[in-house]
């Protein structure tokens, strides 16, 4: 029998006229001949609230406590629609993570999903239920309740998906779909039918919130397929999957901008074996996440290295470097937190030239000024002055015709 994963966000599933709308939506489906498995976010701006009502006591609060916090949110969520579901006359049963044992590494706040027992939600499934799992969390070795980092029910809908073998993940969210970037940000972004996973994995990591790039991951791993839809209207929504040749015909399918960032630079590092080693070695173990590393040689004795982490990593990066840095003989070290990064994305860029040259001029013309460049096969980024953000996506959008169809585009896509 079919199985059928639907997810849906916080804003969503707000109060109780839309629990009740995603309710009908899950029991629709069911009707038509699929098992359904729902995963909710927690309501509204819940997860928000929470987080600063610990901060009023305690501004560092101890991780574990945080997640046990934190999951409250979903689980209100998920009995409420299984309430929603009672009252329309269906067989629906919630659980929490820990109840379907969805077992995670022990990195509270950005925890890694490990296993998950689909014999539970099987048996449910199988008398009829539809089932519904708080998204966002999970249970470690210590049996101590996990998060997955904000955003993170997405990654337990395609997790849940995977292992359920299921034939869709459906994502219900505010927006039509994927969009060529932010249609907050610019307005006249269009929707786009497909993307491959490996754009959306970038797009998510360069800020695109729209998709917790954990879920992506699992969707290409294990060939679900990601459909990304309103949950306001039956139109179709963007489809995520695994690369189709025309896709290479586009040659900018997206573009970001990310806040949020800072940037550390060491200065004059020894240029000598290991040196780069033992810096990154005591990054990880603070358990700093860093994103692009740029090393440039100043002379044959001398280099220098910066990096980028999220502002949230900033307080534990800074720490590990002023450890490090006398052993790696650096000069200087500087901090910029007044940084944005503006990226483009496409699968196009790999048999297409051309686009570092359009995406410069653009910014050359508004008058951006580029503080670093970091590339992929399939992607540009440029660090540029926070003042600078929104006047280099819009820039940046209108250069590569992110405002219209694909196919409607001058050369190429
Ligand atoms: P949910 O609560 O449903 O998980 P999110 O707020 O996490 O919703 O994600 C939806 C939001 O993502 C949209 O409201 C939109 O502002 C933002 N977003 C960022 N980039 C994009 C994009 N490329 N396409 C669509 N939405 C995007
Ligand atoms: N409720 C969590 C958050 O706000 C998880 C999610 O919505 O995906 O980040
Ligand atoms: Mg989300």
């Amino acid at each position: 029998m079919a199985i059928t994963v639907q997810k849906f966000g916080g804003t969503s599933v707000a109060d109780a006229e839309k629990i009740r709308r995603c309710a009908s939506r899950a029991i629709e489906v069911f009707k038509k001949g699929s098992q359904v498995v729902v995963v909710a976010s927690a309501r509204g701006k819940q997860t928000d609230e929470l987080i600063a009502d610990a901060m009023e006591l305690n501004p560092d609060p101890p991780k574990r406590e945080m997640d046990m916090l934190l999951s409250t949110g979903e689980q209100q969520t998920v009995s409420l629609m299984a309430m929603a579901m009672d009252a329309m006359g269906h067989k629906a049963i919630s659980f929490t993570g820990s109840q379907i044992r969805m077992i995670t590494d022990g990195a509270h706040g950005r925890a890694r999903i490990q296993s998950i027992d689909a014999d539970v939600i099987h048996r449910k499934l199988d008398t009829g239920h539809i089932v519904i799992v708080a998204g966002f969390q999970g249970i470690d070795a210590e049996e101590d309740i996990t998060t997955l980092g904000r955003g993170g029910s997405d990654t337990s809908a395609v997790a849940l998906a995977a292992a359920l073998k299921a034939d869709v993940c459906e994502i219900y969210t505010d927006v039509a779909g994927i969009y060529t970037t932010d249609p907050r940000k610019f307005p006249s972004a269009v929707k786009m039918g497909h993307i491959s996973y490996d754009e959306m994995l970038e797009l998510a990591s360069l800020g695109a919130g729209v998709m917790h790039g954990r879920a992506v991951e699992f969707g290409k791993k294990y060939d679900v397929p990601i459909h990304v839809r309103s949950s306001m209207t039956d139109e179709a929504g963007t489809l995520i999957t695994h690369e189709v040749s025309q896709m290479e015909g586009i040659l900018v399918s997206g573009a970001t901008i990310q806040k949020n960032l800072a940037k550390i630079g060491l200065i004059a590092v020894d240029n000598k074996p290991g040196n780069a080693a033992k810096i990154f070695a005591h990054l990880a173990g603070a358990q700093v996440i860093v994103n692009d590393i740029i090393q440039t040689e100043i002379s044959s004795e001398k280099a220098n290295i910066s990096f980028t982490v999220g502002s949230a990593d900033l307080a534990d990066a800074k720490k590990a470097i002023e450890e490090i840095v006398r052993q790696v003989q650096c000069q200087d070290v500087f901090v910029r937190d007044d940084i944005a990064e503006v990226s483009v994305v496409g699968v196009g860029m790999r048999s297409h030239c051309g686009v570092a040259d359009r995406m410069f001029k653009a910014l050359a013309v508004a008058e951006v000024n580029i503080d670093s460049i970091t590339t992929s096969e399939i992607r540009i980024s440029c660090i540029v002055d926070l003042d600078d953000a929104e006047k280099a996506l819009v820039a940046v959008c209108e250069a590569f015709e992110l405002d219209k169809p694909a196919d409607e585009r001058t050369s190429p896509g």
